[in-house]
């Protein structure tokens, strides 16, 4: 018998919101904020993000403001789910604007717990999200994995998002956003919990 050992649970979940109101106010956001478009030209970031300028948009935008209930709603599930002794506190929410061509590399969430995003718009062939096993740089010699390998055993793991399409993670779960091939922005809302 084989058994199962250290999983990498993700949460996965379609949230009832309104999306068109949290894009006009990610699209209102990404004209008004200059602090954040700043910071976008100065990381050559292909489109606009809050993640470095507002911190207080709960608070600042009433659409933002009511999604937070959801979110904490959806961490504490999965928390039950991972066994956790512990309520996820929500500590950022940031929002993101891709244009076509945009991508972001692999990375982690520093000093948070859960990590996640919810998709907001997400048009034909906009980058999918690619997780990686947070074991790869001890696979010194392991065998490459068969293409046909269950997913649990796939070093990589893609996802490709529709809208309302909820995902939390862990926050030490290396992931990137592959590049947008689309033609139209890609709209998305990521938070950390800590
Ligand atoms: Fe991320």
């Amino acid at each position: 018998m084989t058994r199962l050992l250290f999983a990498s649970p993700l949460h996965e979940a379609r949230l009832d919101v309104d999306l068109e109101e949290l894009a006009r106010t990610i699209r209102y956001l990404a004209e008004a904020d200059t602090a954040g478009q700043r910071w976008a030209e100065e990381k050559d970031y292909w489109g606009y993000t809050s993640y470095a300028s507002l911190d207080d948009l709960t608070t600042r935008d009433p659409a933002i403001g009511e999604l937070k209930p959801v979110l904490e709603k959806e961490a504490r599930a999965f928390a039950k789910a991972l066994g956790w002794d512990h309520k996820p506190k929500l500590d950022h929410i940031w929002v993101n604007l891709m244009e076509p061509g945009a991508h972001h590399s692999a990375h982690i969430h520093p000093h948070s717990v859960l990590s996640g995003t919810l998709y907001v718009e997400v048009p034909e062939s906009a980058g999918a999200i690619r997780f990686e096993d947070p074991r790869l740089p001890m696979m010194m010699v392991a065998p490459l994995r068969r293409e046909d390998a269950p997913e649990h055993l796939q070093p990589h793991v893609t996802i490709a998002p529709s809208p309302g399409t909820l995902l939390l993670w862990e926050s030490f779960l290396r992931h990137e956003v592959m590049p947008h091939h689309g033609e139209q922005e890609r709209l998305s809302i990521s938070f950390n919990f800590s």
